[in-house]
């Protein structure tokens, strides 16, 4: 065995692993990695076909993005934001702000404010922390604020309401709203309590009485929206409790560890006009959705003539395409926009919580008042990590990589068809550059795998061995190509995944 695969078996404990499977066999040691390509010790090449985790966008070794590491490594690689400022996070910031606004009209909903932190989790938590604060405040109970603990009635206090199997990170405020019984349950007596409400799962949907088909489960339900109804009823039943929703917190588009649940078009729309209403704040997870992941739903790259088109034929102008966000696509403006996986491109552990003046507001006071956000990290702001952000977003911004996430977004759809040819491919999911297949005992009746027969697991496996790395979501599996993947390697990918599920049961 290799030298370090045995040092990583004697001593490293990985995420999310059962490390008894993983001392079974030699693992994997990546060596290096160039565009959509990584290459183990042995020299092995692998196409990388979640984006290292659901966080590379245009390649490994991007000449732009190591210029603008190495650029500022010459400079500093880290200060505290404890007490300093520096150059690329103040700069990262006003992009960052940019970005998150475009073409937007109404001004007090404006997402003006960055809280940096390190990773989706605890760009959640931050989220979480102050929009907890936020309520009590603006509700009144805290108003008598003293450091010696608040006098909060139980009951009162600000409740959040998430998504049916919502993942959004592993620290304790994150995993509280976390719906995932396999990752949560143990750790219930370590958290707080929040609501759920059923996520538009519409290929198990139990409203939905469409019989299965060969097509997206979106595309021919059969139902009169009760996912929305039951979004509606929550919040009027908490409202009746004379507590109203402090936050309602969701992943737009796409529910990513929760098995990629897409939504249909008009849901995001309607519950989070919903959550408004009964005065919720709206916190955007865009962990994986974020940054071009599920851009594009307005047009096709048309192969023939070489150009984007609409549906109904006609050359759309390119701005759709440049919304980088999942709200943006149905023009749903939140309190919080969380980022983190892409932020960085996928080099550096970075994450921003995005929020409006209002919330900023809120903590604003004499410092005797102590009215301050007291959270942060030692690497808040880090500059190497904003460096390489500033990148990703100036490469995000340019006609060529706006064009090519286009067409690979449309090259997917196309090869994706080719699966359903395979019994055990119940449901093909694709939102922008975001796949999941579900896989099933057969199609007719959605009959599931039981998670004990590793479906997912042993078909990535299997690709693993043809040279295609991904990780499954229990028995979907997920493509998530970085954004610089070729027509022949994105292929590949789907290739790889047809004919391991076509030799596999
Ligand atoms: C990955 C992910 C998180 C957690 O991010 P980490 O960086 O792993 O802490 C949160 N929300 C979503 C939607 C994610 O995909």
């Amino acid at each position: 065995m290799n030298k370090l695969a045995q040092l990583d078996q004697r001593y490293v404990w990985h995420p999310f692993t059962q490390m008894r499977d993983w001392l079974r066999r030699e693992p994997i040691v990546i060596a290096s990695g160039k565009g959509a390509v990584l290459r183990d010790v042995h020299g092995k090449e692998y196409l990388d076909a979640n984006a290292s985790i659901w966080t590379n966008l245009h390649g490994h070794r991007h000449p732009k993005i190591n210029a603008a590491i190495t650029q500022q490594l010459k400079k500093i690689s880290h200060s505290s934001a404890l007490g300093f400022a520096n150059e690329p996070a103040s700069l990262l910031a006003e992009k960052l702000v940019g970005v998150a606004n475009s073409k937007l009209k109404i001004k007090n909903l404006k997402l003006g404010k960055v809280f940096f932190s390190d990773d989706g989790s605890t760009a959640l938590e931050v989220a979480l922390k102050l929009a907890y604060e936020f309520t009590r405040r603006t509700r009144g109970w805290s108003s008598s604020f003293s450091l010696s603990g608040n006098t909060l009635k139980r009951g009162l206090q600000p409740r959040f309401l998430s998504l049916a199997g919502a993942y959004h990170g592993d620290t304790i405020g994150a995993v509280s709203l976390g719906h995932v019984d396999l990752f949560h349950k143990a750790y219930g007596g370590m958290l707080f309590a929040t609501d759920q409400v059923m996520s538009p799962y519409c290929y198990r949907c139990p409203f939905n009485q469409a019989k299965p088909e060969r097509a997206d489960a979106r595309n021919y339900r059969k139902c009169h929206w009760e996912c929305v109804g039951q979004v509606e009823q929550k919040f009027a039943a908490q409202r009746k409790k004379g507590n109203p929703y402090a936050g309602f917190v969701f992943e737009p588009l796409m529910q990513g560890a929760a098995g990629m649940i897409p939504q249909p078009a008009g849901w995001l729309a309607q519950v989070t006009q919903i959550a408004r209403a009964q005065g919720a704040l709206l916190i955007a997870d865009e962990v994986m959705t974020g940054f071009g992941r599920t851009n594009s739903v307005a047009a096709v790259y048309d192969r023939r003539s070489d150009v984007l088109k609409t549906h109904d034929g006609h050359r759309p102008p390119l701005q759709p395409f440049q919304h980088l966000f999942a709200c943006q696509q149905e023009n749903v403006v939140p309190d919080f926009l969380c980022v983190a996986k892409g932020l960085t491109g996928g080099y550096l552990p970075m994450a921003a919580t995005l929020t409006t003046q209002r919330v900023f507001d809120a903590f604003l006071g004499e410092y005797e008042e102590f009215k301050t956000f007291f959270h942060g990290h030692s690497f808040t702001g880090n500059q190497l990590g904003a460096a390489a952000a500033l990148a990703n977003l100036d490469l995000l911004a340019t006609k060529n990589s706006v064009t090519q996430r286009a067409k690979l977004q449309q090259q997917l759809h196309d090869e994706l068809q080719t699966l359903w040819a395979l019994p055990q491919v119940g449901d093909i999911r694709q939102v922008g550059l975001v796949v999941g297949v579900e896989l099933v005992k057969d199609w007719r009746t959605r009959a599931p795998f039981a998670l004990r027969e590793r479906a997912g697991i042993r078909v990535c496996e299997a690709m693993a061995r043809r040279g295609v790395l991904t990780r499954p979501v229990g028995n979907v599996i997920v493509l998530l190509p970085p954004y610089c993947t070729t027509p022949k390697q994105l292929r590949q990918m789907v290739a790889a995944l047809a004919a391991t599920v076509a030799e596999s049961f």
